[in-house]
């Protein structure tokens, strides 16, 4: 009755708080009067500036739209004035009687007005002269195909060249002064960490041990409508996070004050996640220390994973942004560090002297000689289960999770294709751009490395790592991310595999076949049919986060890092017609 209670109250306090941050992109108007936005817009574009304000208040929702009309409005009305405007073609056609062999400097000079009109036009169109075209419409379909490029370099000119930044700020600066106080957010996300602990408080007063007690009854646990509804709200975020932040202005506003107090600047929407993504693991860290007591493995293992995340992952960027040095948390590897190589991160290193330089080459070190040596002696759990943001994420958020991962052999094939397949392509794309970065060149075999680093920053960087391997923890389990698509775990199982004392060994004879083992196994290895072999499993894929050892009743399987001798053992145990045999 009492756990019941408690469970219902924390349940209720977290549910209403999740309504209040979401309704904030709703209910709370955006308001451009009297509002000064000449940090944001150079006074060249006061027109812009003076339209925005008269803006009428409107929640995010509705003022994005108003917004991006009135950039759109700014950027055509530049266009009008400045650069070939979309009804040319006739007066175009007319001067040069619709004939191609006419167009040239010339013709450039006297039908475009600006000098730096004419500059890029005849950039653009050089080859165009001269030429032999099979037909005037054949010339006029190529002309028009570079008014496009001509009017983009006009805006970026005179007008406003890149709104998708400078849209969410200025939709911060219309944002309500009474979000910006913290009262606010400490209600907002003081409540649900409270609901989150309550919920979870009832962990303590049951006894040691692991309580995984009807999983495959409960709903929101198996893959029924409240867990497609977690599901469905996770992959929502991501989507606006990453791809419609300015939706989030308000949420963002919330952490004004401890923006400034720890990076000494306002929030933004990455604050805004790193610190959603803290407060969480934080309030399901203290679950996991109710639920594992008794077992010192997981908790010290907890314990870490939320050290790591709030002073390195969170904290340290921060206060290293509040000295004007480059954030970097400094145990983030690559090439899950995919940026690592980028050239405006190099750049911003070697711009900071000594410090810059150390923590460039902290971060080689780390990939280099940190990440083999560590998993030489450890296996990948130093990283996967002790020290990374992301498999902390999925060790406490995703652990009511961790049953549904895929155990069939063709999850498991697919699973080496993909996490391999990943691997490949960041090491395709840091030579793409490293080459850029020590060259200054940006094709590589007439491919852009831009192009590639877009393509890798979307599809892995964003539904890779962010809406699939996160948003999908209620359906395929808390390490989808981990499991099919982390670059540097595939590095880390690489080396675990082949060349490391992590082990773990599977006294077969005890092992009574209850299956809690693969059950619980969150990379989708099954345990079991190691243990009854009395194998050592020696799997890429295993994070050594232990939870198999701590469910089995039978004591069977053990987590060691000895010598490399006698690690890996095919069959073991050789069972035949005759009976059964020890293969040593
Ligand atoms: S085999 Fe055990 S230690 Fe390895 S990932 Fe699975 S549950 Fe964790
Ligand atoms: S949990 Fe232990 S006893 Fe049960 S199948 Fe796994 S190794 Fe065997």
């Amino acid at each position: 009755m009492r756990d019941k209670l408690l469970k219902e109250i924390g349940m209720s306090l977290f549910t209403i708080c999740a309504f209040s941050f979401v309704s904030l992109s709703f209910l709370v108007d955006i308001d451009f009067k009297n509002r000064d936005l000449s940090d944001l817009i150079d006074s060249k574009h006061e027109v812009l500036a003076n339209e925005i304000s008269t803006l009428n208040p409107a929640p995010p929702v509705i003022m994005v739209k108003r917004l991006s009309e009135t950039f759109g409005n700014y950027s055509q009305n530049i266009v009008n004035h400045s650069g070939i405007s979309y009804d040319y073609s006739k007066k175009f056609a007319l001067q040069l009687g619709n004939d191609p062999a006419n167009f040239n400097e010339e013709f450039i000079a006297s039908f475009f007005k600006s000098e730096f009109l004419q500059t890029k036009v005849l950039e653009n169109t050089n080859w165009m002269i001269g030429r032999d075209w099979d037909s005037y419409e054949d010339f006029a379909q190529n002309f028009d195909e570079k008014v496009q490029y001509i009017n983009q370099s006009v805006i970026a000119e005179f007008g406003i060249s890149d709104t998708t930044y400078l849209l969410p700020q200025v939709m911060q600066a219309g944002a309500p002064d009474w979000l910006k106080t913290g009262i606010v957010a400490l209600m907002i996300f003081g409540f649900a960490v409270l609901g989150g602990f309550l919920y979870a408080l009832p962990l303590a007063f049951k006894h040691d041990g692991i309580h995984n007690d009807h999983v495959f009854h409960n709903k929101s646990q198996t893959r029924h409508y409240p867990a497609i509804i977690v599901f469905i709200c996770l992959v929502v975020f991501y989507i606006v996070l990453y791809q419609l932040p300015a939706y989030l202005t308000n949420q963002v506003v919330l952490l004004t004050p401890v923006a400034e107090k720890l990076a000494g600047g306002a929030s933004d929407r990455w604050f805004l996640y790193g610190f959603l993504y803290t407060i969480a693991m934080m309030t399901m860290g203290f679950k996991m220390m109710l639920k594992y007591k008794g077992n010192k493995y997981q908790q010290v293992r907890t314990a870490s994973v939320l050290f790591f995340q709030i002073a390195f992952a969170f904290t340290l960027p921060q206060i290293l942004t509040s000295f004007q040095l480059p954030a970097y948390d400094l145990k983030s590897a690559w090439p899950l560090e995919y940026t690592f190589f980028f050239d405006w991160r190099v750049g911003q290193y070697l711009n900071e002297g000594t410090f810059g330089i150390f923590l460039f080459g902290w971060g080689v070190l780390l990939f280099a000689v940190g990440v083999p040596l560590f998993t030489y002696f450890f296996g990948k759990r130093w990283y996967c289960s002790w020290v990374c943001g992301c498999g902390g994420l999925a060790e406490t958020v995703g652990d009511p999770y961790r049953h549904l991962s895929d155990k069939s052999l063709g999850a498991w094939k697919i699973e080496r294709y993909l996490v391999h397949g990943v691997l490949a392509f960041a090491v395709l794309m840091t030579v793409w751009v490293s080459y850029t970065t020590f060259t200054g060149i940006s094709e590589l075999l007439g491919i852009s490395s831009y192009d590639v680093r877009s393509v890798y920053g979307f599809s892995i960087g964003f539904v890779f790592a962010g809406a699939v391997g996160t948003g999908f923890y209620p359906v395929m389990g808390n390490r989808v991310w981990c499991r099919f698509g982390c670059p540097l775990a595939a590095y880390l199982g690489l080396v675990q595999r082949f060349k490391s004392r992590f082990r773990i060994t599977t006294n077969g004879g005890q092992c009574i076949s209850c299956g809690n083992c693969s059950t619980y196994c969150e990379m989708g290895i099954d345990v079991r049919w190691y243990a009854q072999r009395g194998q050592n499993i020696v799997r890429s894929s295993c994070v050594g986060c232990g939870v198999c050892s701590a469910v089995c009743p039978r004591g069977v399987l053990k987590l060691e890092n000895k010598g490399e001798d006698g690690r890996i053992s095919e069959n073991p145990i050789l069972i035949g017609q005759e009976g059964v045999s020890l293969n040593i």
